[in-house]
């Protein structure tokens, strides 16, 4: 008699959210489980942010709040002390440190190889790593039937879309530069091949976090031409500081959740003006939001979403994503010299101008001027319009009306328990979301400190939806391990 072949779980997306999915699979399933891991385009393991390969880009998050593993808060500085250059450094010292994302890719592939390349052959869980890109997804009775670039399908009992960051949305008049040498679409992609002489120029579409990398990475090359960096606030990330122990905020008794946006306002500013009186930096606020954001959203109506991300989330997204203080001081002083220059305005449009390209700007007060430069970069941020995706895959799901859009129309709808809501209200029977997908669900839902308890979340409701969970497991309070935040 054979034995039945075991469940199988497909993952689309291999970037920190995928990995840790199937990470979190193998470790809590004591039954056999058949985990394939489908990833395209960005390297394995690593993804958008740690698929980096230059040194000088830092993570914005201190290492002692990387841990990929909820329930083991040290477990990424623990790791670094196996590497001989972190052995000897201080504890206090090597827990504020702002690693080279290239390292804590390493971490994540080290967990990935551990776990698919069991040493311990008794585990139930295989993980298979598939080089392909998932394009299609259709029922198959009570199953999913998934159909990849290659050709290829995979016959699958539960799916976990984990597919990411998409890169940024078009700019009127792309497609006019889409085949231009100059032209960089997509920030994530290697550019340096294209850096031109420093006399003609660079222009980078954005400040964010992406543009702060390209920045960094032509100081460190000792580009000497002048970076232009253009977005309309003309705000760059803020620096992380060390911040005061503040009893005062949030108020005790007052449920964060329950004022709204406007009473949540008038809060903030009061707390924001006492902070400034003491002379602290009221970014600190931001902070002590973090355990209660997703709440305060989920709590919002549909019209104060939009509000605030029409009026306050650039704000908040230059508060929030603060950056290391090493690479904050680079900008500050390349700002000094005059190397690094920011305009404020709003892209009206790119188009070739000879060798170069030419990006047409205007001001908040309608003032409009141009820029024109050898290379220019789209840094403006992932695109998040969700039902615009570029994803065949994502594109093909609305089609088939497996998903829909959130209500803010930036990722899909999903349950409490992240399954998809198909457009005819029904929950999906097999389709799981995680990662930047369920930004218009939870708002925050984009850096490690919320992915890892979403990814092992989603892998528990898997393991409980199919056989008893290792044993120690069904002790674990799910509250414990999901909201272990800074
Ligand atoms: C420049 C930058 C720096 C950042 N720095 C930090 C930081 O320091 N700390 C922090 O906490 N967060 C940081 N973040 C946030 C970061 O996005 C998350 O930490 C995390 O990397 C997101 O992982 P993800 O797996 O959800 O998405 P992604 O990293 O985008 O990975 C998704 C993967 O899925 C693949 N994929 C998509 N569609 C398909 C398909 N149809 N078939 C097959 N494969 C598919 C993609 O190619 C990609 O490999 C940073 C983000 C950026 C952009």
């Amino acid at each position: 008699m054979t034995s039945p072949s075991p469940r199988h779980i497909v993952i689309i997306g291999g970037g920190f959210s995928g990995t840790m999915a199937a990470v979190n699979l193998a470790r809590l399933s004591g039954s056999p489980l058949r985990v394939t891991l489908v990833n395209h385009a960005l390297p394995s393991g690593r993804g958008v942010a740690y698929g980096t390969r230059r040194p000088e880009h830092l993570l914005n998050v201190a290492a002692r709040n990387m841990t990929a593993l909820p329930e083991y808060p040290n477990h990424f500085v623990e790791w670094l002390r196996t590497r001989t250059e972190y052995a000897g450094v201080p504890d206090a010292e090597l827990r504020e440190t702002f690693m080279p994302r290239r390292v804590y890719g390493d971490y994540l592939r080290s967990l990935a190889q551990h776990y698919t390349r069991p040493v311990d052959q008794r585990s139930p869980v295989t993980i298979e790593l598939l080089d392909d890109e998932a394009r299609d997804l259709e029922p198959d009775g009570p199953r999913a039937r998934i159909t990849l670039a290659s050709g290829a399908t995979l016959a699958a009992d539960q799916v976990i879309l984990a597919t990411g960051n998409e890169p940024p949305a078009d700019l009127p008049g792309h497609e006019t530069v889409a085949s231009h040498p100059g032209w960089c679409a997509n920030p994530w992609i290697d550019w340096e091949g294209k850096i031109p002489a420093p006399a003609d120029g660079i222009v980078l579409l954005g400040t964010g976090l992406t543009t702060v990398d390209a920045i960094i990475t032509l100081l460190a090359l000792d580009w000497r031409g002048t970076i232009h960096a253009v977005s309309r606030n003309g705000l760059l990330p803020e620096s992380h500081f060390k911040g005061i122990d503040d009893p005062h905020f949030p108020p005790a008794g007052v449920e964060l959740a329950g004022l709204g946006l406007e009473g949540l306002v008038r809060l903030v500013e009061e707390h924001c003006a006492r902070l400034r009186a003491q002379g602290v930096n009221p970014a600190m606020i931001v902070d002590k939001f973090r355990p209660h954001t997703q709440r305060i959203w989920q709590a919002f109506s549909d019209a104060e979403r939009r509000e605030f991300v029409a009026r306050h989330s650039a704000r908040w997204n230059v508060l929030r994503h603060r950056i290391a203080p090493s690479i904050h001081r680079q900008l500050t002083a390349a700002l000094d010299s005059g190397r690094l220059k920011i305009s404020r305005a709003g892209v009206t449009g790119v188009r070739p101008a000879g060798a170069r390209i030419g990006v047409d700007l205007r001001a908040r007060d309608g003032t409009v001027s141009s820029l024109e430069a050898a290379l220019v970069i789209n840094g403006t941020g992932p695109h998040t319009r969700f039902s615009a995706t570029r994803s065949p895959l994502l594109q093909n799901l609305l089609r088939r009306g497996l998903a829909q859009p959130d209500t803010m129309d930036m990722g899909v709808l999903v349950g409490a328990d992240f399954g998809l809501v198909e457009r005819g209200g029904r929950h999906s029977p097999f389709l799981y979301a995680i990662g930047p997908l369920l930004r218009g669900t939870l708002w925050e839902s984009i850096a490690v400190p919320e992915l890892r308890g979403q990814a092992l979340r989603v892998a528990q409701t898997l393991v409980d939806a199919g056989a008893p969970a290792k044993a120690g497991w069904a002790e674990t309070s799910e509250a414990a391990v999901i909201e272990y935040w800074i």
